[in-house]
């Protein structure tokens, strides 16, 4: 390839020097909050986005002010587990820095948002002072390992956090940019890098994504992602994985060629080869990968262009690694599960419902202050779920006392007082700070369940588990095609109403109706309720009855997405 072949974005890869750029200058500049257009395409490595609050730009250009920019930290938390001091830390600085509340992601990281420039470098100093890093939070590198919520739950468990842990480790950028730019570490050898022996200059051609889940509980949507292991129990021990590649939610309004996959299952390997699986995947990427359109560049398109067997064979050519043909497996639920339980060893867990991820204290429940109180004396751990969720686990049986009166003093519900669809809902961030986003979603979506809750109790149905997913834009942050019932915004006000996706997390919805406002929403919502309360098969769940009905086709591969 010539250099002028070389597509823009690669190029600035290249130059970047290993993601340094001028990232440093951009935020030693005090004459604007932004960075360099360049550095802030290459800030999403190090796990932060430049944003702007959308809710004042009128009022800024009014006072002819540039936009008051501020920065979206993401933390990357592998498996989602993190330490009552580490929560405790976490907790000060979202106070201190950002906005004042957590976002919990469905990615298990914590979100911070409304960071001032001037602010960044000290945030992430101290994110990395409590042993966690924004590094590949985000960018064209392996993200945020998900895990199975909770690896106290069995031994299975706790092997699959770990080997949720080792990948991680193992896919990490190795280039010294991000201890110079944010933790001012000494510069390499004349500013000359190290390498990137996995990654090469180029990174990979776009975001990759990996989660594990041990079935029946696909608590990580795992088929959404690049590459997910699913985990192959037999009589209690883990024998392996089925590998499941090619996963992916995004997809661009108005270009067809662009479509949200559920994963294929592609074989099986046993347990003690999963970082070398995951590695020669991520390798397969980096070279077939498509680096001219970004907007083809996700593994989903590299492995319907090339098609499994040619995968197979790629990953016996580069690693040796033969896949096995895949084990039986069954999904039963994507959701959490909520409230107390007790394990095997006496200790209890507790997971609590965030709302849209986001822990705050307000509406008379002060869920913020509270764990913050708890992370004061458990000795335990807390862990970000795949929902936005929270558990704190391996409470002792002596201290659950202490922690159901730390809830009762602030008003935590116990789990039980929210509609089942209201605990299968999912929003992404949206409005004000994401800038891509058409309409709200996060801010929005409780404020409708109450009303579809309101349909739900006509029909009988409130105990009824739908899952519902709201986001801004179809860029797919909340997995929304994955959601049995799905609105993605459009326009303010308005979303495109999709149906028909499975409640296990293996079928994609469907586009039912466009362009929707509220009324418009329940409008279309009411009738398929009053069908489902009359008509449903006896264990039948939402989505399945809409595609057995006929109110949406069901949805084989992502390429038949946009199909009529
Ligand atoms: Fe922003 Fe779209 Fe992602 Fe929502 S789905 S956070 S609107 S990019």
């Amino acid at each position: 390839m010539s250099q002028q072949d070389i597509p823009a974005f690669e190029a600035l890869k290249i130059k970047s020097n290993y993601l340094r750029n001028t990232i440093a200058e951009s935020l030693d500049n005090p004459i604007t909050g932004a960075i360099a257009p360049d550095d802030q395409l290459l800030i999403k490595f190090h796990g932060v986005y430049q944003q702007q609050n959308r809710d004042l730009d009128e009022e800024r250009r009014r006072q002819k002010l540039e936009p008051l920019y501020s920065y979206l930290i993401r933390i990357r938390v592998p498996g989602g587990i993190t330490t009552a001091a580490q929560w405790k830390a976490i907790d000060k600085l979202a106070d201190t820095y950002a906005d004042g509340e957590l976002k919990l992601t469905t990615r298990q990281a914590f979100q911070f948002h409304a960071v001032l420039k001037r602010n960044l470098k000290t945030t992430i100093r101290e994110i990395n002072d409590t042993l966690l890093d924004t590094l590949a939070a985000c960018g064209d590198v392996n993200r945020n390992v998900m895990s199975s919520a909770n690896p106290w739950e069995s031994a299975v468990h706790a092997e699959v956090a770990e080997h949720a842990r080792q990948i991680s480790a193992h896919l990490s950028p190795q280039t010294g940019a991000y201890h110079e730019i944010w933790l001012d570490k000494e510069l390499v050898a004349g500013g000359e890098p190290e390498v990137e022996p996995l990654y090469g200059k180029t990174y990979l051609p776009r975001k990759f994504k990996i989660a594990m889940a041990i079935p029946p509980r696909n608590d990580t949507d795992v088929l959404s992602n690049d590459l997910g292991f699913v985990a192959i129990v037999e009589h209690g021990v883990l024998k392996g994985y089925n590998l499941a590649v090619g996963g992916g939610m995004g997809y661009s309004f108005g270009n067809n060629a662009t479509y949200p996959r559920v994963a294929d299952i592609a074989g099986y390997i046993p347990a003690e080869k999963v970082v070398e699986a995951a590695e020669a995947v991520v390798v397969f990427q980096r070279d077939h990968g498509n680096r001219q359109d970004r907007k083809q560049a996700r593994l989903k398109y590299t492995i319907d262009n090339y098609g499994l067997d040619y995968f197979r064979s790629e990953l016996k050519r580069t690693h040796g690694l033969v896949l096995e043909p895949a084990r039986p497996f069954d999904f039963t639920t994507q959701g959490d599960d909520y409230g107390w339980h007790q394990d095997t060893n006496g200790n209890w867990h507790f997971t609590l419902f965030v709302e849209g991820g986001k822990l705050t204290d307000k509406h008379g429940i002060a869920a913020k202050t509270a764990v913050r109180e708890i992370a004061g004396f458990h000795t335990g751990s807390f862990i970000l779920t795949g929902n936005q969720n929270l558990t704190i686990a391996q409470i002792t049986p002596s201290d659950k006392p202490k922690i159901e009166s730390v809830f009762t003093k602030y008003n935590i519900p116990d789990g039980n007082i929210h509609s089942q669809l209201r605990l299968h809902s999912i929003a992404c961030a949206a409005l004000p700070y994401c800038g891509l986003s058409f309409a709200e979603a996060e801010r929005y979506l409780p404020v409708l369940v109450d009303k579809i809750e309101e349909l739900l109790k006509k029909y009988g149905l409130s105990n009824e588990p739908i899952s519902i997913r709201m986001t801004g834009c179809p860029n797919g942050c909340g997995r929304p095609f994955l959601g049995e019932i799905a609105l993605v915004g459009r326009a303010p006000g308005k979303y495109n109403l999709y149906l028909g996706a499975s409640f296990s997390g293996n079928r994609l919805n469907k586009l039912y109706k466009e362009m929707l406002g509220e009324e418009e929403i329940l409008a279309a919502i009411d009738p398929l309720l009053a069908d489902f309360s009359a008509d449903r098969q006896p264990g039948e769940h939402f989505g399945d009855f809409v595609v057995r009905k006929g109110y949406v086709k069901a949805v084989e591969a992502g390429k038949l997405f946009h199909e009529n």
